[in-house]
């Protein structure tokens, strides 16, 4: 008490994943459902007492919802929010809600978080059995309502994220589901307790331009809402209760860190040709539509991977050929960008379920993800690739499937895009004349058989951030095993360069869009490697191109030819970071990568 300016500075250290420094307030998030402790009563006697919390938590959401809707109503607007809430409050009130509830309380001797939890799974078992998209949609609301009374079980107020002042958001892990229900406007910051750099929160965070420390292991634990706090992105590092004078450097390296990224821009505008013209095209990988324009300012010469999952994570039901339609239009007729590459649907893995089931996959990485979901299910999948045929009247269009692990799931792929096209032209509807086809290879197997895969496609995209995880054996979000996740393993290296030899012998171009081919330590080595495509965050694009733009063909294939001839990545990563130090002291003196 009373000591509130005296909090010691303390510093965390995670993994950098979005550069950047932000100075802030924090802001706990907590997912309400991993944090509910769940016990058997260990009297009966108990009972009574756990049904008067149940009740005393329901009338405390009940108030707090009105309370809610009188200030939405004096804010006035449109009636949507006050039926919303009308809503969640009739489902409090539901006797078969509150009545189950109790059941489980009494006949299970279960505390009424557990009870609370039990009653809206029954309601979701219950709603995912609805032909109807909308009504199925609807349990959100049962869910909603069971979380605001688990809060008020844990005696806490459900609070609206982003509301007010911009917040640094610190939680445990953060899925794209997560980051999606936030007013991003308003957070500045990310700090999670899990995570590696190519979990989806990173690469979220990192096309949204917000600086982000994951695997900080006990963030939540250590830091409160309302604390001071710094997150250098960067660094990887987090400084909780700055003290005014790191303070101070901080907001010095702060606009450092800003007078770099304008300065860089310049490299931005030219094109990504090497000092003897060798000539590499750059994408941007985008999440949302709202990414294009920093594509195109950051030099994006089309967009290299569109990773549509997220059209569905926006949105509570599901998308209807024409939300489909209105996205990739906007992408493919985006001025200033010579092709798109959209990416049909990757659920699954670290990325959200559109299928509850799946959810409880034992090895969701090794689960039913990408292609294997879209296979099976086939009438969602059209909707998404009859979208993206009409859209491509608009440009340049390529497709890739994610996932393929052999010929089989491409041709059937392809068999299905060649129905969803006849009943198209059947239709006489128009659509571009030159769409390619392409592949991911991100899996193992795919490589091996690159040479049949080629033979189906007009081109192939390496997808780094599984290959290795893959290749590796190493969970790309579980930071105990970060260190073992290597791009510069002889391994990941020989596939890569296998895939680009298979593929150019068969006259087809690759590219590659995971993570490695944003990070300008790994340029040379990509250089040498001969991609035709390297394609990044946009954030990444003015200091890849700067590289490509200093160095020459002829001596990244010099380093390469010396690191294929070593054994381990430990003398293939000093080799290398020697290479990158000497030639570009600028960029690599400091932090190495
Ligand atoms: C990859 O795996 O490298 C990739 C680009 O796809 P995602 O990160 O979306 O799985
Ligand atoms: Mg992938």
């Amino acid at each position: 008490m009373g000591g509130e300016e005296l909090k010691k500075t303390f510093v965390m250290k995670g993994i950098g994943v979005s550069p950047g420094v932000v100075i802030g307030k924090a802001y706990l998030f907590d997912r309400l459902d991993a944090q509910v402790p769940l016990y058997k009563l260990s009297d009966p006697g108990l009972i009574t007492e756990e049904i008067q919390r149940f009740r005393k938590a329901l009338r405390e959401s009940e108030k707090q919802l009105l309370e809610l809707k009188g200030r939405l109503g004096d804010l006035g607007g449109g009636m949507d929010p006050l039926y919303i809430i009308d809503v969640h409050i009739m489902i409090m009130k539901d006797r078969k809600f509150v009545d189950q509830t109790i059941q489980n309380i009494r006949e299970m001797s279960v505390n009424a978080e557990w009870a609370v939890r039990m009653t809206v799974d029954k309601y979701r078992e219950i709603f995912d059995r609805m032909e109807d998209d909308y009504l199925r949609g609807r349990i959100s609301d049962i869910q909603y309502a069971g979380q605001r009374i688990l809060a008020n079980l844990a005696g806490k107020k459900r609070t609206v994220v982003g509301t007010g002042e911009g917040v640094i958001i610190i939680s445990t892990d953060l899925s794209p589901a997560d980051t999606a229900q936030m007013k991003l406007d308003r957070v500045l910051g990310f700090a999670t307790d899990i995570g590696g750099k190519t979990s989806h929160t990173a690469i979220v965070s990192r096309s949204l331009e917000i600086p982000a420390v994951v695997g900080l292991v006990n963030v939540t634990r250590d830091v409160r809402t309302n604390d001071d706090i710094i997150i250098d992105g960067s660094a990887g590092v987090v400084i909780v209760h700055p003290d005014p004078e790191v303070r101070r450097r901080y907001e010095e390296k702060k606009r450092l860190y800003k007078d770099a990224q304008d300065h860089l821009l310049d490299y931005a505008r030219l094109p990504a040709v090497t000092r003897d013209g060798q000539r590499v095209e750059i994408g941007g990988n985008i999440e949302f539509v709202e990414e294009i324009p920093s594509a195109i300012a950051h030099g994006a010469d089309g967009i290299g991977l569109y990773r549509t999952e997220f059209i569905y994570i926006t949105r509570e039901e599901l998308p209807s050929e024409e939300d489909h339609l209105a996205s990739y239009c906007s992408v493919i007729g985006a001025k200033g960008l010579s092709w798109s590459t959209i990416r049909t649907f990757d659920q699954g893995g670290d990325k959200f379920y559109l299928d509850k089931k799946s959810s409880h996959e034992l090895n969701p990485q090794l689960g039913l993800r990408a292609i294997r979901f879209c296979l099976k299910e086939v009438e969602l999948f059209k909707v998404q690739l009859r979208a993206m045929l009409r859209a491509s009247v608009q440009g340049k269009l390529r497709i890739m499937f994610p996932m393929i692990s052999g010929v089989e799931e491409i041709r059937a792929a392809k068999g299905i895009l060649l129905e969803v096209k006849e009943e198209l032209l059947a239709k006489r509807e128009p659509m571009g004349k030159d769409i390619e086809i392409g592949v991911m290879i991100e899996v193992p197997s795919a490589v091996i058989v690159a040479e049949e895969l080629a033979k189906e496609v007009d081109f192939f995209s390496i997808g780094t951030n599984d290959l290795i995880q893959y290749v590796l054996a190493i969970d790309r979000i579980n930071e105990q095993v970060t260190y073992l996740y290597e791009p510069l393993h002889p391994a990941v290296l020989r596939l890569i360069k296998q895939t680009v030899d298979v593929g150019h012998r068969a006259g087809i171009r690759v590219a590659m869009c995971g993570e490695m081919a944003g990070d300008p330590f790994y340029t040379m080595i990509l250089l040498g490697l001969e991609l035709d495509e390297l394609s990044m965050n946009p954030l990444a694009i003015p200091r890849v191109k700067k590289i490509i733009q200093g160095s020459t063909l002829r001596e990244s294939k010099a380093l390469l030819k010396k690191v294929m001839t070593l054994s381990s990545s430990a003398e293939i990563r000093a080799l290398v970071d020697a290479a990158m130090r000497k030639r570009f002291p600028e960029e690599f003196q400091i932090n190495g990568q």
